[in-house]
């Protein structure tokens, strides 16, 4: 839609405190996000049918942690795990988060043939089969799994709107409230079988390239007003003086550097040899 305006609103407003030090960005050659050029993607007829099995009852708190809000899971077992897909190993869920604009021309990291989305939903897992906490698979290549979802403006969203009632609990940074029993399951697209995946890192500090994307290709409707119950949310904490909105939390877009995306499906049909 604007990817000027990603970049613009970036420069223009106050930049969140995470991005005003410098960061040491690791390596620095498989950093996300990224723009994905749907012609340039390849189809890869290995990539399998993603199987994700979440337990409702794994689901703890909302954490609002100053930048977006995080739905937590217990990780200490196998109870919520991700496998298949692109993915060699069993992951384990262990939260999921939002990234939003301040209004609905932008606010997702990811972007497809440079059009940006109102919202993006990251569910984030790591390899219980290779490491034993999340904090040993976040520096290691292969360590993490998150599967990123569009949110488009449209219909309300009843599966997001449990989760919506229980933000305003969660409104100034650093508070946390009790919520149980919500499957992210139901924020996944109808068809999760196809979707773009690609090497990268995780867009928050500390930036380490140990991510396998798992990009859907289908979009969610959320509505407006939901999403403006997102944007009621603060980066800030009770105690300060000055307010400030929580939006606009999302990281600018990263160069590809000769990585290749693929995708699980094949998006033009007519491409294939002709009879002819
Ligand atoms: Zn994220």
């Amino acid at each position: 839609m604007c990817n000027v305006m990603h970049e613009a609103a970036y420069c223009s407003l106050n930049l969140h405190p995470m991005w005003q030090e410098p960061l040491a960005v690791p390596g620095g050659d498989k950093q996300s996000p990224i723009d994905i050029t749907v012609r340039k993607s390849v189809f890869d007829s290995r990539l399998r049918p993603l199987k994700a099995q979440y337990d409702p009852r794994s689901c703890q708190q909302i954490w609002n942690n100053g930048y977006s809000f995080l739905v937590e899971y217990d990780d200490t077992n196998d109870k919520s795990t991700l496998k298949g897909g692109p993915l060699e190993d069993q992951f384990r869920l262990c939260q999921f988060h939002f990234h939003w604009g301040e209004n609905k021309a932008w606010g997702s990291e990811h972007s497809i043939d440079r059009r940006l989305y109102p919202a993006e939903l990251h569910i984030v897992h790591w390899n219980s089969d290779k490491y034993s906490l999340f904090e040993e698979a976040v520096v290691e290549e292969n360590g993490l799994a998150v599967i990123g979802v569009f949110l488009k403006v449209g219909k309300r969203h009843e599966g997001l709107q449990k989760l919506v009632g229980a933000l305003p609990a969660v409104r100034h940074k650093d508070s946390v409230v009790e919520f149980t029993k919500f499957d992210p399951a139901c924020l996944l697209p109808k068809n999760i079988d196809d979707y773009w995946t690609y090497a990268g890192s995780l867009t928050t500090p500390p930036l380490t390239e140990a991510v396998t994307w798992i990009i859907m290709k289908q979009h969610i409707e959320v509505s407006h007003d939901q999403l403006a119950v997102f944007r009621s949310l603060l980066f800030t904490s009770a105690e300060e003086q000055v307010q400030k909105s929580m939006v606009n939390n999302f990281r600018v877009q990263q160069d590809l550097k000769g990585r290749a995306v693929r995708s699980s499906f094949t998006p033009f049909l007519q491409d294939a040899p002709s009879m002819e």
